[in-house]
């Protein structure tokens, strides 16, 4: 399994199509879900070139792993959430659709049951 550099992802970080930013560093992009699983889902995505956790290495996780957790803070507390899931998917078997390394921040609310 390779990269595709041509990848949906590929091209937002590349700036040649739009998203809805909340946060990016030298690290990482954090943007929201186009079709969110509740409100206040977050996709965090690394700006190095992997597929998926599969190929990437190990500084990248090394970076990106704080700001997953600053993210998931900020997030609970800007939207009241109860909870909050992380989510990750490795190829297309195990529900991967965009192959680019990402990690889904869904925050979940009490006696509200996820979308889609
Ligand atoms: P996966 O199943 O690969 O982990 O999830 C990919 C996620 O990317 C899905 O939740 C989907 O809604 C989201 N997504 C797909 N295309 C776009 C897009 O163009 N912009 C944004 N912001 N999210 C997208």
């Amino acid at each position: 399994m390779t990269y595709d550099p041509q990848n949906i992802f590929g091209r937002i970080l590349r700036g040649e199509l739009p998203c809805h930013r909340v946060h990016e560093d030298e690290t990482a992009l954090a943007m929201l879900d186009i079709f969110p699983q509740s409100r206040g889902h977050l996709l965090v995505i690394p700006k190095a070139p992997s597929r998926n956790l599969l190929d990437a290495d190990p500084e990248t996780l090394g970076a990106v792993m704080p700001l997953v957790q600053r993210l998931a803070r900020a997030v609970l507390k800007a939207t009241g959430a109860d909870g909050i899931r992380l989510a990750q998917f490795n190829e297309a078997p195990a529900g991967q659709t965009v192959f680019h390394l990402h990690f889904h921040l869904i925050p979940v609310y009490e006696g509200v049951e996820l979308g889609r």
